[in-house]
């Protein structure tokens, strides 16, 4: 999608135009049609990583064929997690009865692959507590990505017995986004990590233009900023939480 969006042929060009040069990529393939194209890159480019999942938009094309992609995928030693996969109640592309069938199939997937879950939430909170009422004791590590959800949520979240880690984007350096930022305030140090979902959540100061990987940047220093920490101190403990999430 950021190629797409920047009109770039190639991954090289894309590492070639970003003004910071992330160590590592995680390419999120939450679609069947990206599975392909994503498998290649693992093969090409050692800084790739990968998930493979069916986002909650699309879990209406959930099926037995689709899991089977989706294990054959997995299959990669670069395959690193399932997902993102959960529940949007924001937009509902999908009847939320059938996202929480496809929620549901891929949490057992992972137990059965022992892979981490990256999972996505949005306006679903009382269903995604349920079902992961009915994981509670997942073994694997969870990735709340692109937390929006509330406070109250994070508590909950954070009483599980579970490796749970929270992901934040550009939304951190949002005007409006105050009650984010308290998340993050409220956080143990060892629980937060970096994302920018790419092509989407620009940070300031770029809101409006596509988002790379190298606004991860942006994210850290925000961080940074709600902890007092230095931004490189702040990296350090996102860089280490990343590598105990994901074993890599
Ligand atoms: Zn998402």
């Amino acid at each position: 999608m950021v190629l797409d969006r920047l009109k770039l042929k190639t991954l090289e060009e894309l590492w070639e135009t970003m003004p910071f040069i992330p160590e590592t990529m995680l390419q999120v393939a939450c679609h069947p049609d990206d599975f392909a194209q994503t498998l290649a890159w693992l093969d090409q480019d050692e800084r790739i990583f990968g998930t493979f999942g069916v986002h909650p938009h699309d879990a209406k094309i959930y099926d037995d064929q689709v899991e089977a992609s989706m294990r054959q995928a997995l299959e990669h030693p670069k395959a690193i997690a399932v997902g993102e996969a959960g529940l949007d109640y924001h937009y509902m592309h999908s009847p939320a009865e059938v996202q929480k069938e496809a929620f549901r199939r891929q949490l057992q997937l992972a137990l059965e692959l022992k892979k981490p879950f990256v999972l996505h939430t949005r306006e679903a909170e009382a269903d995604t507590w349920e079902i992961l009422q009915e994981f509670k004791s997942f073994p694997f590590p969870i990735h709340v990505h692109c937390y929006t959800a509330s406070l109250e949520f994070a508590k909950k979240l954070l009483s599980l017995d579970i490796n749970l880690f929270f992901g934040f984007t550009g939304v951190i350096t949002f005007k409006n986004a105050g009650d984010i930022r308290t998340v993050a305030e409220y956080l143990p140090l060892d629980r937060i990590l970096t994302e920018t979902d790419a092509p989407f959540l620009a940070p300031v100061p770029f809101r409006g233009k596509v988002a790379t990987p190298a606004m991860v940047e942006q994210v850290v220093k925000a961080l940074a900023k709600i902890k007092g920490l230095s931004p490189e101190k702040m990296a350090e403990h996102c860089r280490r939480n990343a590598r105990k999430c994901y074993g890599v």
